[in-house]
């Protein structure tokens, strides 16, 4: 049976979107069929990987019941990875699905006839703990919590695992956390070490040990509307996201 993880924080810009696509690309490259499900308005994972954010059907029509997951599966350049990309019509769906009882089970009724296609599949959040991400967390069998490498890094995080408390006890029992992914680590600083031993601390064995280095050939690559290990396959950042690919799968 196919696992489908569900990368969350409801902080903006700590790497969530990053780690989905190229955790996605990774596991896709080493020969397993991955899918990514954008659900974000923002469709930052859609355009990173080449893709349009005007495309139909998309996770919009799909969550709506307008779409069927299989129909709006799309491919991209990487081999092997498939995109159920995202459009700036999702973000009506904050409005909308608070209003019907149940909805917050849409996405995994929708996944529940292809996930077993995927032996992975990575479900990037938008920044907030609203209906979308509550919709991730419900088809979700894992977290990884992306925690960006600076000073407010475990502000916010009991909301975070609040949330998920809430959903497993009434939605989800099955959600388990995958892990945290300490990002943007830089380690010529000592913040950024002083912080990974306190995150650490707080969460023993939660912590991946994998980190992800600040890397400009990360930043760069989603101009490329490609993933790091295709624009610079030799850099410490697609190193460091092939070695984070083994470990989730390891981590099983
Ligand atoms: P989120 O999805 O949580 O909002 P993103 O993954 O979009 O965060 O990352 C925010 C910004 O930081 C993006 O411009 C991204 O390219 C950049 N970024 C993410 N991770 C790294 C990294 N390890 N090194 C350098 N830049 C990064
Ligand atoms: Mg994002």
């Amino acid at each position: 049976m196919g696992t489908i993880y569900a990368v969350a924080n409801q902080k903006g810009g700590v790497g969530k979107t990053t780690t989905a696509v190229n955790v996605a690309a990774c596991i896709a490259e080493a020969g397993y069929p991955t899918l990514l499900v954008d659900i974000d308005p923002q469709a930052n994972a859609t355009v990173g990987l080449g893709l349009s954010k005007h495309l139909e059907p998309n996770v919009y029509d799909v969550i709506s019941g307008d779409a069927t997951a299989e129909a709006a599966l799309h491919r991209c350049d990487v081999p092997g990875l498939w995109v159920l990309p995202s459009s700036p019509d999702l973000a009506g769906a904050n409005v909308e699905l608070p209003r019907v009882p149940g909805s917050e089970r849409r996405l995994r009724d929708a996944l529940a006839p292809i996930r077993d296609r995927f032996v992975f599949t990575l479900l990037d959040c938008p920044p907030s703990l609203g209906p979308l991400t509550v919709n991730a967390l419900v088809a979700a069998d894992r977290v990884i919590i992306p925690v960006q490498t600076e000073y407010y890094a475990l502000e916010g995080l009991a909301g975070l695992l609040d949330t998920l408390s809430l959903v497993q006890r009434e939605l989800n029992p099955h959600l388990t956390v995958a892990g945290m992914l300490l990002t943007m680590h830089d380690g010529r600083t000592r913040l950024a070490r002083d912080v990974e031993d306190e995150v650490r601390e707080h969460f023993p064995s939660l912590v991946f040990e994998t980190v992800i280095p600040r890397n400009v050939r990360i930043g760069e690559a989603p101009s490329y509307g490609r993933p790091v290990i295709h624009h610079d396959p030799h850099c410490p950042g697609s190193d460091a996201y092939f070695e984070l690919a083994k470990e989730v799968a390891a981590r099983g």
